[in-house]
C-alpha cells in the first residue's frame, strides 16, 4: 500500500495516476495492434481534470445524454452518445457536439433523421442504431444485462426488419451492441458470433460497429488476444470499423476509498462506523450488490461467523486472536448502509483509516448527498505525492435542493 494514501484527509476518493497510466497503455496498444478505437465511457469514470491525460491514449468519450456530451468535450476528441431516448431541444445540441449520435429505435430515428441529415450537410457526423442480439452471457447481474426478457436496450432483430422495410437504413452509418460487463472476450466471442448471425446482412452495408462496453480488458486474466481477434474478424469478414466504449476496464483499479473510522458500536459483532457510506459515496456496494477489498484484511465468508453463537437472542462473538471481525458501515441512518463484513490483520481503534480498493469507476459519478452527507474530496496521487482535484462543502449539499 502507498503510505501517501493515509495523509489525505478522509473521506477522499483518491486516483491512482500510475494504474489509470498502465490500464490506459493496455487500450493503447489494442488500439494500435488491430486499428479499432476506444472511446472513455464516461458515465463510469468522468474526473474531466484527467481528460487531457486520457485523450493522449484514447479516441474519444461517450456519453449517456446532454450533459455527459459537453463534458466530453473537455477532452476535444471523438465525442459519440447514446441514450433510450432523446429530447428534442437536446438534440439541437448534440448536433452540434457529437460525432456519432445512436438511437435506441427507429422511431426515435425517423424522429429526428431530417435534422440529422441536415446538420450532416455542414458537419461531419455520423448515426447509428442500438441493436439488441438477445444473447445473455451474464447470469448474476440482472440488472446489468441488456437482452434480459423485456429490456428496452436496443432493437431486437424482428423490430429491427420490421423498420428497415418500413423505412430502410438510409443515413444509417454503423450498429451499435452493449451487452457485456465485467466480462472476458470470450462473452464477446459469444455475442458477436450472434450479432454476426443475425445482423450480418445489415452490417455488410455499415461503415461501422460499436461493440459497447463491459469488456475487462485491463483484468490481469482478460483474455487480449481473442479481443483483437473477434475485431479482427468484424474487420475483415464485414469491412466494419470497430469502436469500443469500456468505462470500467480504462479506470479498474485505479483509485481507493479513504475514510477513518469515527465509533466502534458492538451488537454481536464489532461494528466500526466510518466516515464515508455506502449508500452516498458507494452505492453500487447496495446496488450490484459486491463488497470492496480493503488494505490490511479480507472480506469475510460464512466460516468467519461460526464461532459466534446465537443462543437465547444473545449474540457473542468468541474472537481467536489472530482474527478481528469487524462489520465496516456507514454513519447515515440507513440501517443497511454497511460496506461489508471483514477480517482484519489488526485490531481496530477511533480515528484508524480504512482504505476501500478499486474505488475510481462508478463511484464519483454517483455519490449523492442523502443525510446530508459530505460529498467526499477527490485527489489524484501523482507521482510526486497526492493533489486535491475537488473539495467540497455545505454549498454542494445545499445547492441540490
Ligand atoms: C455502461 C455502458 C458502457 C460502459 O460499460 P462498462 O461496463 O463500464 O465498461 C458502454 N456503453 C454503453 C452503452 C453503456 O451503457
Amino acid at each position: 500500500m502507498d503510505e501517501r494514501l493515509l495523509q489525505v484527509k478522509t473521506p477522499a476518493f483518491v486516483i491512482d495516476q500510475e494504474k489509470l497510466l498502465n490500464n490506459l497503455l493496455i487500450l493503447k496498444e489494442v488500439q494500435d495492434d488491430t486499428g479499432c478505437r476506444i472511446l472513455l465511457a464516461q458515465k463510469c469514470f468522468s474526473t474531466y481534470s484527467l481528460y487531457e491525460l486520457m485523450g493522449k491514449y484514447l479516441a474519444g468519450t461517450t456519453a449517456s445524454g446532454i450533459y455527459e456530451a459537453k463534458l466530453g468535450s473537455i477532452m476535444g476528441k471523438e465525442n459519440h452518445v447514446f441514450s433510450p431516448a432523446y429530447k428534442d431541444e437536446d438534440m439541437d445540441e448534440l448536433l452540434k457536439i457529437c460525432d456519432h449520435i445512436v438511437f435506441n429505435s427507429f422511431s426515435q430515428w425517423i424522429h429526428f433523421k431530417e435534422k440529422c441529415l441536415k446538420a450532416k450537410m455542414s458537419r461531419s457526423i455520423e448515426f447509428g442504431l442500438r441493436i439488441n442480439p438477445e444473447c445473455s452471457t451474464q447470469e448474476g447481474h440482472a440488472i446489468y444485462d441488456p437482452c434480459s426478457p423485456f429490456s428496452r436496450m436496443g432493437i431486437t432483430l424482428k423490430e429491427f426488419e420490421k423498420g428497415v422495410a418500413s423505412y430502410g437504413l438510409h443515413g444509417i452509418d454503423g450498429l451499435h451492441f452493449h451487452t457485456l460487463c465485467e466480462q472476458n472476450a470470450d462473452d464477446l466471442e459469444i455475442t458477436l458470433n450472434a450479432v454476426f448471425d443475425k445482423f450480418g446482412k445489415y452490417l455488410k452495408e455499415m461503415k461501422w460497429l460499436n461493440i459497447g462496453g463491459g469488456h475487462h480488458i485491463t483484468r490481469k486474466d482478460y483474455n487480449i488476444s481473442l479481443l483483437k481477434k473477434c475485431i479482427k474478424m468484424a474487420q475483415d469478414d464485414y469491412g466494419l470499423n470497430v469502436i469500443l466504449e469500456p468505462g470500467e476496464a480504462v479506470a479498474l483499479d485505479a483509485g481507493y476509498m479513504v475514510s477513518t473510522v469515527l465509533d466502534i458500536v458492538h451488537n454481536g459483532i464489532d461494528i466500526a462506523i466510518m466516515d464515508t457510506s455506502a449508500a452516498c459515496h458507494m452505492p453500487d456496494i447496495i446496488e450490484m450488490p459486491y463488497t470492496p477489498q480493503i488494505f490490511g484484511g479480507r472480506i469475510a465468508d460464512k466460516d468467519d461467523f461460526n464461532n459466534i453463537s446465537f443462543d437465547s437472542g444473545n449474540i457473542e462473538s468468541q474472537k481467536s486472536h489472530d482474527q478481528y471481525l469487524y462489520r465496516l458501515a456507514g454513519p447515515t441512518c440507513l440501517a443497511g448502509d454497511v460496506i461489508g463484513d471483514y477480517i482484519l490483520n489488526s485490531p481496530l481503534n477511533v480515528g484508524d483509516k480504512v482504505i476501500f480498493k478499486d474505488m475510481a469507476i462508478y463511484t464519483m459519478v454517483k455519490t449523492n448527498t442523502f443525510n446530508g452527507m459530505p460529498l467526499p474530496d477527490i485527489v489524484n496521487m501523482t507521482k510526486d505525492g497526492p493533489k486535491t482535484i475537488r473539495k467540497f462543502n455545505y454549498e454542494d449539499f445545499k445547492n441540490r435542493l
